[in-house]
């Protein structure tokens, strides 16, 4: 098995006194494997996937990724990291208001500082995938939730990252919205060329993940592989 994450009793606390979000978490996760991540709201599930993003750093133990020890990059490195190899969806979409969708499905790649040549078409190309390019020169407060968390999913994967995090990408949508989005997700998860992980609340997807792992204050629950 091609481990890609390692966790060794990570932990993350916030303030004085400390308030304990993750309390010695430890896992692995292989190459390719499809994670659903559940649990209660404040049971740390964002704090997690925020040390495995490089937005933050455990306040101890080891967050390690591809090889990569989180825990003691310093901020170039974890912009390096983040630009190379991670796509993440956030709850409320975050796409730059100022920029069409195309534009924001480049970002990763003007980012990284790839040759003008080839951004335009990869985008679209991207755009293509998720069922928008009809949208790709409408701003986002044009677009529904779906649309939006659509592009959001294009710009997360333009890069081709080798972990996808997507953190409750349906969690501000109505059904109709979230079972588009989730039928983009589970396109992507199904070919295996990234490590998924997400967060949800929903027990129909994490029904389709290779596996659950179920959070509480802070602490893994459970861990089932399906
Ligand atoms: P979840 O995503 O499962 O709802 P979080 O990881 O966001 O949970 O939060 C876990 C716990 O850590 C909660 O008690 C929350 O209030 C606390 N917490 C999260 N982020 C911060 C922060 N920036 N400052 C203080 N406390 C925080
Ligand atoms: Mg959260």
């Amino acid at each position: 098995m091609n481990i890609v994450i390692h966790l060794v009793k990570a932990s993350r606390s916030y303030g004085t006194p400390p308030v304990v979000a993750l309390e010695s978490v430890s896992f692995t996760i292989a190459r390719g494997e499809f994670v659903a991540i559940t649990g209660a709201s404040g049971s740390g599930k964002s704090t997690l996937l925020n040390l495995l993003g490089g937005l933050d750093h455990p306040t101890s133990g080891e967050v390690v990724v591809d090889g990569i020890h989180l825990e003691s990059a310093g901020d170039r490195e974890l912009t390096l990291y983040r630009r190379s190899k991670i796509g993440i969806v956030f709850q409320f979409f975050n796409l730059l208001p100022s920029m069409s969708v195309v534009e924001n499905v480049e970002m990763p790649l003007q980012l990284r500082g790839d040759p003008q040549r080839g951004i335009r078409a990869a985008a679209m190309e991207m755009l293509d995938q998720v069922g928008m390019t009809r949208r790709a020169d409408h701003f986002p407060h044009q677009l529904s939730g779906g649309e939006m968390q659509r592009a959001a999913i294009a710009r997360a994967l333009i890069h081709s990252p080798s972990l996808l995090l997507a953190d409750e990408p349906t969690g501000n949508l109505d059904s109709e919205n979230a079972s588009q989005v989730l039928e983009v997700m589970a396109k992507f998860a199904s070919r295996r060329t990234a490590t998924v992980i997400m967060v949800t609340h929903s027990d129909a997807v994490a029904a389709m993940a290779d596996r659950r792992i179920r959070m509480m204050d802070g602490r893994i629950a459970s861990d089932t592989t399906h």
